[in-house]
């Protein structure tokens, strides 16, 4: 068994789909994730602040929208105006959700999920009928059935061990040896549906190959394999053939938008190989990520953006003390505020982390517990690795520049976004 995972980019539309078609052509034994169709996931999420905000008009416009984008590429598959009733059923659910019956705030985050995870039960339903439609028998899987997650919303991890038998059964015993399921959600113990987090396709893929023992997986994606630096704004980015997985992770971690970085670790339980491969090319090689790889010889760039520097110092200046770090960081797990860089001094501790909605409930409660803080916003963090002097001169100095974190490979810049 092999696993594919198709990206939102690659089936924006009917010749996407028809290109999966002809990429998983003469395969026999394959599980497909894929994620919702284009931009469908930020429309959804445009519902869900209607919904929040009480804004049915809003609702409606965004739904409309999804619906005349998704049956026009229902039209264009089946070359003729086709009317796909599952597909139906579905948004007809989703109106019904997004009329927020008994909808409260402090479920938002349930609500989250029972509304984006329309997008890849639409689009897993029209790419497995299309697939049957043309001659690639498949069976469509429903993963909120089959990964279970913890009970957490909008970000929930899979219990793997718990999902194994769940997963296994789902394909014991069909005649079909083709599979299709949705990345990027699952379902709670308690029954609702739940979500991985953005770009979590790619964690429901290693998952599922993890399950199934597979003998590898492929993400089909819309460049040539892993650059060493995303040329929209490094112009002379260069291709990496090859990779191992603690790179990877150090790579996702700081930001390089190749996987999720959740995904390396089930791939890694098992030795799986990761191909990140062309999606318009299937003779080419891209990227293999796998335990051993042979080392990057190109420096690494990374820019993560829409950042913001926390900097927080305690009132009785008790830094030196861990009970402090203590306190501050379990506050800030409890908002769900991830700090990807840390910098302490004996009176500060600057931490810089992804915007979100509940920063200012965490310094709030910062604030709480005899905290100072200071907040700078539109910050980017850099991450450049086996730096050389030219890129230290660009990068790593300047007045824009208000944290800097330098190893003997790495220097890691927080700076304000220019
Ligand atoms: N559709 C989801 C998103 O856009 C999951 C994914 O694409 O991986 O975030
Ligand atoms: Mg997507």
């Amino acid at each position: 068994m092999k696993v594919y995972k198709f990206g939102g980019a690659s089936v924006r539309n009917a010749d996407g789909v028809r290109n999966l078609r002809k990429i998983i052509d003469d395969e026999q034994h394959l599980f497909i994730i894929v994620s919702a169709m284009g931009k469908t996931t930020n429309a959804l999420e445009k519902v869900f602040q209607g919904v929040q905000q009480g804004d049915q008009a809003l609702c409606r416009e965004q739904i409309d929208a999804l619906r005349d984008y998704h049956a026009g590429i229902i039209g264009d598959l089946w070359r003729g105006p086709a009317q796909l009733e599952r597909v139906e059923a579905l948004f007809e659910e989703l109106e019904r959700v997004a009329a927020g019956q008994g909808y409260r705030t402090e479920d938002a985050e349930l609500w989250y999920d029972r509304i984006v995870a329309f997008g890849e039960l639409v689009s897993t339903t029209i790419i497995s009928e299309y697939l049957n439609y043309a001659g690639v028998r498949n069976r469509w899987i429903d993963m909120r059935r089959c990964f279970r997650t913890e009970q957490r919303h909008k970000d929930a991890s899979v219990d793997l061990e718990a999902s194994a038998p769940l997963l296994r059964a789902a394909l014991a015993g069909a005649e079909e040896t083709i599979f299709v399921g949705q990345g990027f959600i699952g379902g709670a113990p308690d029954g609702t549906t739940t979500t991985l987090g953005r770009e979590g396709s790619d964690y429901s893929a290693a998952v599922a190959a993890s399950i199934l023992d597979a003998e590898s997986m492929s993400v089909w994606k819309d460049v040539d394999g892993v650059l060493n630096a995303d040329p929209k704004i490094f112009p002379d980015a260069v291709q990496i053939a090859e990779l191992n997985y603690l790179d990877t992770i150090e790579l996702a971690y700081s930001g390089a938008q190749i996987i999720h970085p959740k995904t390396i670790k089930p791939l890694q339980n098992k030795n799986i190989p990761l191909y990140v491969r062309p999606f318009g090319d299937k003779r080419k090689a891209g990227t293999v990520i796998r335990g051993m790889s042979a080392p990057v010889e190109v420096p690494i760039l990374i820019l993560k953006k829409d950042q913001v520097l926390l900097t927080i110092r305690s009132r009785d200046f008790s830094f030196v003390l861990e009970e402090k770090f203590a306190t501050i960081f379990s506050l800030l797990e409890r908002y769900r505020v991830k700090a990807n860089l840390i910098h302490n001094s004996a009176v500060n501790l600057s931490l810089c982390v992804d915007n979100s909605w509940h920063i200012d409930e965490a310094i709030d409660a910062l604030r709480g517990a005899g905290c100072d803080v200071m907040k700078a916003e539109n910050m980017e963090l850099l991450t450049v690795r086996g730096y050389t002097d030219e890129l230290w001169q660009r990068y790593a100095i300047g007045p824009q520049v208000f944290v800097r974190q330098a190893t003997q490979s790495t220097v890691r810049v927080v700076r304000k976004r220019e």
